[in-house]
């Protein structure tokens, strides 16, 4: 079990963090973006970067050979509407994808979009991790978070007309 620290402050204590997202427990710091029968998509607040979403399955398991023919066609369909909306709403040109599967939540598909101002870090997909370390620890500002809500609300209404 780990324990949590909610935005409101309560402590939850859960078996895995992606369970409790995709399944709400953890709603107040996790900004919905789109849900379909298996995946839930949402962008994780404490990486203030416009248009990063993260796409984790509803169902615990941890490896892309573990999917069900359905989650399959889900995942490819739900994956690629985002990505659509990201590049209609928000104009994000590239996006990097990731996911490991030695990991202590589950399944889920980290869509990180490419800025400019992210070549201070590196080229490619080494800038990723510094990327990420330097938006949660020196972009959580009033501004960058306003920012963020705005995209999160674009993207959504994106993709309720797709
Ligand atoms: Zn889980």
């Amino acid at each position: 079990m780990r324990k949590i620290i909610l935005s409101n402050g309560q402590t939850v204590e859960v078996e895995c963090l992606s369970c409790a997202l995709t399944s709400g427990v953890m709603e107040p710091d996790a900004q919905v973006i789109t849900e379909t029968e298996y995946f839930h998509a949402h962008q994780d607040v404490a990486y203030p970067i416009k248009g990063l979403v993260i796409l984790a399955s509803k169902r615990h398991f941890t490896s892309f050979d573990e999917m069900t023919e359905e989650e399959k066609m889900d995942y490819i369909t739900v994956l690629t509407k985002i990505r659509k909306a990201q590049r209609n709403v928000l104009g994000i040109e590239y996006v990097y994808y990731f996911y490991n599967e030695d990991t202590t939540h589950h399944f889920h598909t980290w869509m990180v979009p490419r800025y400019e101002w992210m070549y201070q870090f590196g080229r490619s997909i080494e800038s990723v991790r510094p990327v990420l370390l330097h938006a949660r620890n020196e972009m959580n500002t009033k501004e960058h978070n306003e920012e963020i809500r705005e995209a999160i609300q674009k993207l959504r209404k994106e993709l309720t007309k797709m």
